[in-house]
């Protein structure tokens, strides 16, 4: 079957933007505001000979967005259900791609997925995404190291890296 790989991360930071890079294709609802309903989105990416599920994670819907969800770790509401939908991704994809924004650097809620992200004893890529240029990739990096994942900046919105981040991927496959 088909190898799986998951984009795993909180609301907003690009996450369906560069699923839909990555498929080439439009099929997933990108936002500015977390919080809208938005599905979980399987997509197929055909590159180099070799082919791949993506799994775009993170669809907050209204209901389980607005109801008090009980989740992994005593978390509750939104969080919760990233980390729901997360441990899905985690069960069933062969890579996982964490997805964080280099603009906002290291968010606490970040922290506590990438430590959630490691019981899955699965390969782990750190996207750090919103470097909108490689003149800034050091500086938008440097708070990220200490998760101490294989990292990749990238822009989803503006194409920086992204055929880098295919061979990435592709190399765990
Ligand atoms: P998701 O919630 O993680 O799926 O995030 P979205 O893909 O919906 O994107 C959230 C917002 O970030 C949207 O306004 C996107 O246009 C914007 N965005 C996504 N990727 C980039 C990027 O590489 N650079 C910048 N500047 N904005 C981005
Ligand atoms: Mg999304």
């Amino acid at each position: 079957t088909m190898p799986k790989v998951a984009l795993i991360g909180r609301p907003n930071v690009g996450k369906s933007t560069l699923f839909n890079r990555l498929i080439r294709s439009n099929r997933a609802i990108t936002h500015d505001m977390p919080g809208v309903t938005r599905d979980r989105m399987e997509g197929t990416v055909k590159r180099s000979g070799k082919v791949f599920t993506l799994i775009d994670t993170g669809g907050i819907t209204l209901d389980s967005h607005s109801a008090v969800t009980e989740g992994p770790a005593g978390i509750r509401g939104f969080e919760a259900e990233i980390l729901r939908q997360s441990k899905e991704a985690m069960e069933e994809a062969d890579l996982l791609c964490f997805v964080v924004d280099g603009r906002d650097g290291l968010t606490p809620f970040d922290d506590h997925l990438a430590n959630y992200l490691r019981k899955a004893g699965k390969p782990i890529l750190l996207i750090v995404n919103k470097v909108d240029g490689e003149e800034k990739a050091e500086l938008l990096m440097s708070d990220f190291h200490i998760l101490g994942f294989q990292m990749l900046p990238c822009s989803a919105e503006h194409g920086f890296n992204l055929r880098a981040l295919d061979e990435e991927i592709l190399s765990f496959l």
